[in-house]
């Protein structure tokens, strides 16, 4: 099973971030401490995401293993980035192992990764689809559940303007942020539906909050007025590290926590 990081705070050089602390993402990759569902090593791949100063999503991505590439201590450092997105990959069994395959999927401003499997996602997820305006699930970059998953959160986060509209009374940026946790939401909720067993934590940053959902695999946040940092594994033992329990939603900026149960938190889109 995957693993993913998310951090926002000050600018950090991209390639550090995946090497920091004692249980960094890229130890995780072949020594994770918490695999729920089998899987004992990440190599299938990783990416990583940062922003650019006019807010857009770059990235880099291999299908080799993480600590195969040079560029992870060679270049990726050279990158200073204020947000970072990124996950390991270890290949559901039956997808198949390629760049594109690999986390994080970007669009515009927005990247999202995916910790989990959806089972018969071929069938589940042009049904999905169809609640978020029926996105061509063929414009997935590779025949994954995450890449599709993708394709339908990203319609899903079309709709965030309407449902910004919803939260009156709250600040512009505030409403917008509980938008895109509300089209999250819908998101996780409308996949469960018919597939119930399906594994979903979810990571989804903008470059300034980032979001994730925790269905089944672990996850933790540390949250200071400095920094927001979301984990699949803490990387290091620093005690401000709080697991999340399963089934949540998660809103994160520095300063600012939020963790609402996933069945009771807003997802309609009036
Ligand atoms: N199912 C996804 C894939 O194969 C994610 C796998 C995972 O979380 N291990 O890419």
């Amino acid at each position: 099973m995957c693993r993913h990081l998310g951090y926002l705070g000050p600018p950090a050089p991209v390639g550090e971030l995946l090497t920091r602390g004692t249980h960094s993402l890229r130890t995780q990759s072949w020594a994770p401490n918490d695999m729920r569902h089998g899987g004992t090593v990440n190599a299938d791949g990783f990416g990583v995401a940062w922003w650019t100063d006019e807010g857009a999503a770059s990235r880099y991505r291999n299908s080799a293993p993480i600590w195969t590439d040079p560029a992870v201590e060679e270049v990726l450092p050279q990158l200073s980035s204020p947000a970072v997105l990124a996950a390991v990959r270890s290949a559901t069994v039956g997808m198949p192992v390629e760049r594109t395959a690999c986390a994080p999927f970007t669009d515009g401003g927005w990247a999202f990764s995916h910790n989990g499997v959806i089972q018969n996602w071929r069938t589940v997820l042009p049904v999905v689809a169809k609640q978020f305006g029926s996105p061509d699930l063929l414009d997935a970059e590779s025949a994954t559940d995450s890449a599709a998953l993708w394709v339908v959160l990203r319609a899903a986060l079309d709709g965030i303007g309407a449902l910004s509209s919803s939260f009156e009374g709250r600040s512009e940026s505030d409403a917008r942020l509980r938008a895109v946790a509300a089209a999250v939401t819908a998101t996780v909720r409308a996949v469960l539906a018919p597939a119930p067993s399906a594994r979903l934590n979810l990571l989804l940053g903008d470059g300034e909050t980032l979001w994730a959902t925790t269905v089944h695999h672990s996850l933790s946040v540390l949250v200071t007025d400095e920094v927001a940092v979301v984990s699949s594994e803490p990387y290091d033992d620093d005690p401000r590290w709080q697991a999340i329990t399963d089934r949540q939603v998660v809103t994160v900026r520095p300063g600012l926590l939020v963790v609402e149960p996933l069945d009771a938190a807003p997802s309609t889109l009036s």
